[in-house]
């Protein structure tokens, strides 16, 4: 099968090692000039390490371990310890693996079969169904025919909006905002991963891989932004920590202001009744982002794109039963990962000071339980 996938984050690349793996031809289309690896690093869950084992990159992954996972410590205003935020929380098993992402984007691009090219710089323009094939127009200028599109271009997936409808209908808005930003080294010396909060807002201060990444939420309502405007999303996050010089808030202020790949978004999820129409299908973020709160995207993703691999191979000449097949089989764990999201959001980023002492308390009762 010749198939197109738009979006080169794990969700692609994954789909894309699942299906060259059966043989399709596939390419890749990605917007951004390199795939981006900054950010926190993730957790591969439960059924995801069956999948990373089918996918041939499981010796890979075990060997990246970042080990990282001593819990967070809460800490106070001064910074002296409160209690550790608990990580076994969300982990399904010891066997869980947590991995730095630029490790991840190397691992996996190194298992792309050969029958995979990856366009960069790149985007669909216009999608065109014709029921047996489906034309796209890249922003290019580039026509092309495929016999499937996978939509794999993350939350605020363009083949979604194209396809299905805009992002309004099927985007659920968790009432939070997430920001990240790298500390200049040298500016925070303690290797251990902590975090600080007030009603409505965690900071947190964690070293990956050489260097720190502050990380924040913080609870609002809908902001209207421009999303490609990375001096207005700073803005957004600092106006969230004005008044705040406690801890290493001016530490973080200052990585904001720094970082040229700070990032920022909402923290939604999407809900959609159907993940495919035609002979277009979404998989990952752009069909049924859990949020990052849930700490279950990129599992959710790996197990889609093995869902449609099998899917797919199962039916070979009837697509439309394979693809209903792949949402049947997905669904289930779309659900369970959606559902863990609401925990995450109250562990860290309890709403009032009432919610925050309690937790606190909790956490202190569980340490020296
Ligand atoms: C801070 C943070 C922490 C997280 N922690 C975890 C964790 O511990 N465990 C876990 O399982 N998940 C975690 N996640 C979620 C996880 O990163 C994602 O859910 C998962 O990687 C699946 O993402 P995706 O590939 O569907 O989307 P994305 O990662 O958003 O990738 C989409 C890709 O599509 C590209 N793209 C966008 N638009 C276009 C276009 N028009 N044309 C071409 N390309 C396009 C983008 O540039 C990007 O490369 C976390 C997320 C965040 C933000």
């Amino acid at each position: 099968m010749k198939t197109l996938i738009s979006g080169a984050g794990f969700a692609g690349l994954s789909t894309a090692i699942n299906l060259s793996r059966a043989g399709h031809d596939i390419t890749i289309v990605e917007r951004a000039p390199y795939i981006r690896d900054t950010g926190a690093p993730l957790d591969i869950r439960g059924k995801a390490i069956t999948v990373a084992e089918a996918m041939g990159i499981l010796p890979a992954l075990e060997a990246s371990r970042a080990g990282l996972s001593e819990n967070m410590t809460i800490v106070d205003a001064n910074g002296s310890e409160i209690a550790p935020l608990p990580g076994d929380d969300v982990s399904d098993s010891v066997d869980d693996i947590e991995i730095e992402r630029p490790d991840l984007v190397q691992i996996m691009l190194e298992h792309l079969g050969e029958n995979v090219d990856v366009i960069y710089n790149d985007s669909i323009e216009t999608i065109d169904d014709r029921g047996k094939s489906v034309g796209v127009e890249f922003v290019s200028g580039r026509r092309e025919s495929f016999d499937l599109v996978v939509g794999a271009d993350g939350v605020h997936s363009l083949t979604r909006r194209l396809v299905f409808g805009p992002e309004t209908q099927f985007r659920q808005f968790l009432g939070m905002y997430i920001a990240l930003a790298r500390v200049p080294s040298g500016t925070v010396s303690d290797r251990h991963a902590k975090t600080y909060s007030w009603p409505d807002h965690m900071v947190s201060m964690a070293p990956y891989g050489g260097h720190v990444t502050a990380a924040m939420y913080f609870r609002q309502e809908w902001l209207d932004y421009d999303y490609h405007d990375p001096s207005a999303q700073k803005q957004l996050a600092l106006e969230e920590l004005a008044g705040h010089d406690e801890w290493l808030i001016p530490i973080v202020r200052n990585a904001i202001e720094a970082d040229p790949d700070f990032y920022f978004d909402s923290v939604n999820q999407v809900h959609m009744d159907t993940y495919h129409r035609g002979r277009v299908v979404l998989v990952g973020d752009a069909g049924y982002c859990p949020s990052p709160l849930s700490g279950r995207g990129l599992s959710l993703a790996m197990l889609g794109a093995s869902h449609l691999a099998q899917a797919l191979s199962d039916y070979p000449w009837e697509l439309e039963r394979a693809l209903n097949t792949y949402e049947t089989v997905q669904r289930p764990h779309v659900v369970r990962a959606q559902d863990t999201a609401a925990d995450g959001g109250d562990l860290l980023v309890p709403a009032t000071q009432e919610e925050l002492d309690k937790r606190n308390a909790r956490l202190r009762a569980a340490q020296s339980a």
